[in-house]
């Protein structure tokens, strides 16, 4: 635990150097701290070290950290794949969703969200490596299915996230930046549509949750306003949860 203090510290010098090689503002991509696997107490030393935005992947791990840190009132993202039969518990616990890829998934949790809280704040997930077995839409699908959810009364729609396929040991920095470039460009168009029916939409459309521990810098290069970090902070996780 005590490694903590000092991997994000370097974390956060790996996100303000990308920005500011990319020429970006330093703080211009913020973190995710990604909390998966990682023990309740460790979350709480790390939002006390400043740290406020988690990621959780699996819903029956996260719904006891939630309540077991709720008087931290912590920011909480689900990250995972959204099951239908998961919606429910999302939409009531979560402030953010990355991985919504289908308009029902959306419908449904607009309809779940509880009228007492804000809109659900959600991202748009993109196949962008094209692999056949990934979740997320097809990069020509997107614009549609963004259309369609940012008119979902109780969703607020953020941007877009990714996950590209792992790379080759020896790959390339371009190579590590293509897929991110591709969700870039798929991102301005969006945010051009919105622009041209509702500008409270495109104002909205502000985030590119993009880069993990691996490839910040490549996503960052490419205009990542959200990182989302786990094992450069925590520590490797254990490998059937990867
Ligand atoms: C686990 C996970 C991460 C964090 O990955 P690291 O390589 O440990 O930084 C980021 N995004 C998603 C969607 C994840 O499931």
């Amino acid at each position: 635990m005590s490694d903590l203090a000092a991997r994000l510290e370097h974390v956060m010098d790996r996100i303000r150097t990308a920005c500011v090689a990319s020429g970006r503002d330093a703080s211009a991509a913020r973190l995710l701290a990604v909390s998966k696997t990682v023990p309740v107490d460790t979350i709480a030393y790390a939002r006390s070290l400043g740290l406020r935005e988690f990621g959780e992947s699996y819903l029956q791990e996260a719904l006891p950290k939630i309540a077991a840190l709720a008087a931290d009132r912590p920011v909480w993202h689900f990250i995972g794949p959204v099951q239908s039969n998961k919606t429910r518990d999302i939409a009531a616990h979560f402030d953010w969703v990355h991985g919504v890829d289908r308009l029902k998934i959306a419908e449904r949790l607009s309809a779940q969200r509880p009228a007492s809280m804000t809109p659900l704040n959600v991202c748009i997930q993109v196949n962008i490596s094209g692999e056949p077995s990934k979740s997320g839409c097809e990069p020509g699908e997107t614009l549609a299915l963004c259309l369609a959810v940012a008119g979902l009364p109780q969703l607020r729609l953020r941007g877009l996230m990714a996950i590209p396929a792992p790379l080759p040991d020896d790959a390339s920095a371009e190579q590590a930046r293509a897929p991110y470039a591709l969700l870039r460009g798929i991102a301005q168009q969006v945010k051009s549509a919105l622009a041209a029916r509702s500008p409270e939409h495109a104002a909205d459309f502000d985030t590119l949750s993009a880069g993990m521990s691996d490839d910040l810098e490549a996503a960052i290069a490419e205009g990542s306003t959200r990182v989302r970090i786990g094992s450069a902070l925590f520590g490797e996780r254990p490998s059937h949860t990867v």
